[in-house]
């Protein structure tokens, strides 16, 4: 199966092709910065990471580029009632982004073009629409005629004619018709602008992204990434820029994540609902957090909270300690079989990791479907734990526990589980616990699993001198220090 990935126009899955051999280019819709990311915000760039990621995999060089908006009028509202510039708010929250974004392992993207630094191309392509039609100007603003394109609301399945019933012209607006939106509006005195063809003023929310991706990019690019949120208005209205302004299709794919639910409602601040990132990694590390927000399909709805973080928690604890196996059994000091052979439980191991690696594919296939291929290095793992007792301290296949190890270690970089990659999961969430504790704790789990109950209590004193404590749970074994708590 090749990479099949979820079309707007057709409303189903069609086979990816880029548009310029080896390439693709990719572009995701930031943060407006008036406030702190919250989990909600994350998901979307940790979606956008993992599709980057597999498109990676497969061979693609692949452009990235995520804007910031870093001036707006709910950021302008913010440095006002903080007696600071709107420039300080945003910067403040856009140093939060990166540092978030590092911990969860997100890629950084090629470029991070900010509306500031791309006034003078807003501007010009504000200016191509009103030549061409697509646009008027009213007294210092300038608005979208909606009407002028035929293909309005073709990416969210609405028709203007249903929309028309719920707008209407807003006090101050100058608009010919409710449907039309800003690209310029103009600003008073004492909030910030720039002097346009218009009247001194700043862009729509809207314009900015068509500005800066068809520059960045090319007028016609493969995919756009946002949360399901954006979906309408404002991926809508890129399109009806973009197509119009350049004349040309605009994008071959659009990547909306679901929202964030607690209980039956969809998280916001205003909602009160609001989990800012800060707080959340204050209860679980970023790793987790990662895994669970990629543990289903990107573009379902999740369903949040402390609880469903815990399970995600315990599932990835499965998963390391499962991988801490294997790497043990790799390095154990077992005779290996004789090259060219292989023991009952080898053949049974590598069969069934021949068809988790295919299954692991197809999921990520399958319009990116992270949920699913996860599914599959669960499977993986109970398998190791299957051969670990089927195998004992008889024999080694060294071959299949190298290929195991191979597959898993490309799955873990592939979905960004740990920055250090599998050697990094393997120790993940006892960062304090050094790697030779681990391997000796790794390494008592098999004498155990071998009833071999001398070696396993030496093991488990040399831990203790060094000052970690090895407990044994349904799932596996866990290292803590000694005196710690959980
Ligand atoms: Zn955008």
């Amino acid at each position: 199966m090749a990479l099949h990935v979820y079309d707007h126009v057709t409303r189903s899955r069609r086979k990816f092709e880029p548009i310029h051999p080896g390439k693709v280019g990719m572009y995701v819709c930031g943060m407006t910065v008036q406030d702190k990311p919250h989990v909600g915000h994350m998901f979307a760039f940790v979606a956008c990471d993992m599709v980057r990621r597999y498109l990676m995999h497969l061979g693609y060089d692949v452009t990235y580029i995520q804007n910031f908006t870093d001036i707006d009028d709910k950021i302008i509202v913010k440095a006002r009632e903080e007696g600071v510039s709107a420039e300080e708010v945003a910067r403040r929250n856009m140093d939060l982004y990166h540092e978030y974004a590092a911990a969860l392992n997100i890629l950084p993207a090629d470029q991070y073009p900010l509306v500031t630094g791309h006034i003078p191309e807003i501007i010009a392509f504000i200016e191509t629409l009103v030549a061409k039609g697509n646009a008027y100007a009213a007294a210092g603003d300038v608005y979208f005629r909606v009407r002028s394109y035929d293909e309005y609301g073709f990416l969210s399945g609405r028709h203007v004619d249903d929309m028309r019933s719920g707008t209407r012209i807003e006090v101050g607006e100058k608009k010919d018709d409710p449907l039309d939106f800003a690209l310029w509006k103009s600003s008073p005195d004492d909030e910030p602008g720039w002097e346009s063809p218009w009247g001194r003023g700043r862009p729509g929310w809207h314009i900015e992204c068509s500005a800066m991706s068809t520059n960045i990019l090319g007028n016609h690019f493969d995919f756009h990434g946002g949360g399901r949120d954006l979906l309408f208005p404002h991926h809508e209205n890129e399109c009806a820029q973009s197509s119009c302004g350049t004349g040309e299709k605009y994008v071959n794919f659009w990547l909306h994540n679901g929202l964030l639910f607690l209980g039956d409602k969809k998280m916001s601040k205003s909602d009160g609902n609001f989990f800012a990132m800060g707080d959340v990694l204050e209860k679980f590390s970023a790793e987790i957090i990662r895994f669970f927000l990629l543990n289903a399909h990107f573009r379902s709805q999740i369903d949040y909270g402390d609880e469903r973080l815990r399970e995600a928690e315990a599932a990835y604890g499965r998963l390391r300690r499962g991988m801490a196996r294997l790497a043990a059994l790799r390095t154990d000091q077992v005779d290996p079989v004789p090259e060219g052979l292989i023991s009952e439980a080898g053949e049974t191991l590598g069969k069934a990791v021949r068809e988790l690696e295919r299954r692991f594919f197809a999921a990520m296939d399958d319009d990116f479907n992270s949920g699913g291929a996860l599914g599959s290095l669960f499977t993986v793992v109970k398998e190791v734990n299957q051969y670990a007792t089927a195998a004992g301290a008889k024999i080694r296949d060294r071959a299949v526990l190298e290929e195991t190890w191979t597959f898993l270690a490309t799955a873990v970089d592939i979905l960004g589980l740990h920055p250090k990659g599998i050697e990094g999961l393997v120790a993940a969430d006892t960062p304090a616990v050094p790697d030779e504790v681990i391997a000796m704790a790794a390494a008592r789990d098999i004498a155990r699993a071998e009833k071999n109950w001398a070696e396993a209590d030496r093991l488990r004193d040399e831990i203790k001198e060094c000052g970690f404590l090895v407990e044994d749970g349904s799932d596996g074994f866990r290292v803590r220090p000694l005196g710690g708590t959980d």
